[in-house]
Order: C-alpha cells, then structure tokens, then sequence
C-alpha cells in the first residue's frame, strides 16, 4: 500500500468538505471538516456557501421587503426608492413617476388639508412605493390666482377664492372686522361730516378693508325769527327762521294774537297814547320780533268849510264834491252829485203828465220815450 494520494481540490458532502485520495480503490479522506458556511448573495439569489470549499445551499430568489422612498416625487420630478431583502441586498429604483401618473398614484382625498395665508396645506399620495404627504403652498404664493374676494364687515365675515391647475380650488373664511387680528389704522380713518360720509380702514394679514361711515344727521342752526304775518290782538299770524347752514331749511310758527302773554309781552316803555290829532301806539314785543298796533287819533268834532264842486255832473255822469275841516286840513268829506238826467228825467215826466191828454202832447210823449226819458 503506497502513500495517499490527496486532491487539492475540496470533496464536499451535505455537511463536511474534505481532500479525497486519489489512489484508485482507496476510500481515504484527508482533512475532514464541517463546513463553515456564510450568506452569499448576487443580484438575483442569496444562499450559504462555505467559505472553505466553495459548497452552496439553501439557493433561493431575494425575498423583497416594501419599497421605502428614498426621494419623495413631486407632482413635476420622479423620485427614488429602494426595496431590501432579508440578505442584505438592496433594489433601488430612480424613476418613480411623478405624483401626476395616477396609474401608480392615487390621491386620498380625505387626506386633503387646504393651505391658509399663513401655513401650508398638504395632500397624501399612495401607491406601491409608499405614501408621500404633498405640501401645498401658503395662498400667499404667487403661483395661487385669487378669483373673487367678499370683504367682511362689522357684522359678518367675508371669503376669498384662490385657484391653481395644481392644486385645485380654495376658499377661505375671513374673520369679521370685529375679530382682533383686525387693527384699526387711525392714520387713515375720515370723519364724517354733514356734508360727506367719512371712513374707517381695518387691516390684517387678510389685507385693508374700508367701513364708510355714514354722514352725520344735520342739525340745524337757525337764524332770526321773522314775523311774515304780522299777529293783531284777535287774529294769529305767522313767523319763519332758517337754517343758516341750508338756505333750503325753513320753520314755520304759527304766532298766537297778542293777548296771548305766555308769548307776547307789551312793552310800556315803547307805548304812546293817541292824542286828538296823532295816533298812539302799543308795542308787543316777543322772541319772534315786535309788532306796532295802532291806536288811532282820539279825534275832534269836525267843523266843516263849504262844500266846494271838484267834479261837475253831466246829464249821464255823478260829479264829485268835497269840504274840508277847518281844524285839520286832511280831514276831507267827499259826495257824489247825482248825473243831471235824474232832475231832466222827473221834470220831463211832469210835463208829460200834465200834457199827455191832449193831442199834441202824444209827439213830446213819443220823443220821451225815444230818448227813454220816460
Ligand atoms: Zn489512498
Ligand atoms: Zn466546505
Ligand atoms: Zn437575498
Ligand atoms: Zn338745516
Ligand atoms: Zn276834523
């Protein structure tokens, strides 16, 4: 029997790897050993191979765990995500599409936060490659267009309306002008006036807002009475004033007769007792003004001059006559003469009386009758 002859090369069972001889018929093993496994892997397989002799076992597919998003997509960009197995070994995938690609992203609508003016809004998108919150930018972002805009008032609150291709619409509630973000600006504040309205501004992050105020009430500041008609001691009369801010404003009174003393009151240093000739005065004075009643002339016995004929009567025409007093020459007395036809007239009918018997008298009764003074 010669001395073995052992391979170099391993010989590997199940569990043990060793040197065979190579001496035909002989059996004999050299270097007998377990295997000393360790994990292996290449981009498809992982397995055990000892690290010894080279032996594999237990060669199986890579086992992927969940994809894990390494880059988030964007709804413009693709992103990157990566996939291990239980080995070790990593998958990576650079091209995850876009947030746009609903064939791999679906939108979770109850997900969905609107962005404000001040903080951002977001949005989850899922597919196999995992879950991506979306951040939606602030309204104040210039890629937001604002549709429409209600302001708010003292009593109500107002809304604004921003749009976006991207992100779809958004309304927002504006708080009324009585919530305390809102700050009166003073330095803009108008007041109003009679004449104009005036204006208060309010401004928050949710910009100015303008409350007119309304013009205030007019009151009136009037001038003087004025007596228009003037009151007698049984009769009413009547006063005006206006305003003197409007011309177009006037007030009337009716003004009670001057016995009524709640109103009028008789001034004693202004009254002057009529004599014979003159006349006298009462004075009333009042907050309207002051009315003059007259007291006439006591008066005289008139001691007539001679009648004196100013106007001679014709025979269709009254005359005028007239006498004045001797003790004061605007005393005058006027009559009116009767037209002369009344004396023509009855004497004419007295003849024609007294003639009418006889025949001739027939002709001077027919020339009566035509000139009717019959
Ligand atoms: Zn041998
Ligand atoms: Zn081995
Ligand atoms: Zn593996
Ligand atoms: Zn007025
Ligand atoms: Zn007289």
């Amino acid at each position: 029997m010669g001395a073995h002859n052992y391979s170099t090369a391993w010989t590997a069972g199940t569990d043990q790897h060793w040197h065979a001889c190579q001496t035909a018929g002989c059996t004999d093993k050299s270097d007998t050993a377990d295997h000393t496994f360790v994990q292996k892997k290449d981009g498809t397989n992982h397995w055990q191979e000892c690290s010894v002799c080279g032996y594999k076992k237990d060669v199986t597919a890579h086992a992927w765990g969940s994809w894990e998003l390494t880059a988030d997509p964007t709804l413009k960009t693709t992103g990157e995500a990566e996939r291990t197995c239980s080995c070790g070994e990593k998958q990576t995938k650079t091209d995850v599409p876009a947030l746009t690609d609903t064939t791999v992203w679906t939108m979770d609508s109850g997900s969905r936060k609107d962005p404000t003016i001040k903080d951002k809004g977001s949005e989850d998108y899922t597919s196999e490659y995992g879950t991506v919150t979306l951040p939606i930018p602030e309204l104040t972002d210039p890629i937001w267009t604002k549709v429409s805009r209600t302001d708010p008032t003292l009593d109500g609150t107002g809304s604004e309306k921003y749009t976006n291709t991207d992100y779809g619409d958004v309304t927002i509630t504006i708080p009324a002008l009585t919530d305390p973000i809102w700050i009166k600006d003073d330095s803009k504040h108008v007041e109003p006036t009679e004449e104009d309205t005036g204006k208060d501004v309010y401004i928050s992050e949710y910009g100015e807002v303008e409350v007119i105020l309304p013009a205030k009430e007019h009151t009136h500041v009037w001038g003087n009475w004025t007596i228009t008609t003037e009151p007698t001691i049984t009769a009413t009369g009547t006063a005006k004033r206006v305003c003197t801010k409007n011309a177009e404003h006037t007030d009337t009174k009716t003004l009670p007769a001057l016995t009524d003393t709640s109103v009028w009151t008789k001034a004693d240093d202004k009254h002057v007792d009529p004599t014979k000739d003159n006349d006298g005065k009462d004075v009333y004075t009042s907050e309207y003004g002051e009315v003059i009643v007259v007291l006439p002339a006591l008066g005289h016995t008139h001691e007539w001059g001679g009648w004196t004929i100013t106007t001679a009567p014709t025979l269709t025409e009254t005359g005028t006559a007239q006498r004045v007093c001797t003790l004061n020459n605007t005393h005058i007395d006027t009559k009116t003469p009767p037209a002369l036809r009344r004396f023509f007239n009855f004497f004419s009918r007295f003849f024609c009386y007294t003639l009418k018997k006889q025949c001739f008298a027939k002709n001077i009764l027919l020339f009566c009758k035509k000139n009717e003074i019959l």
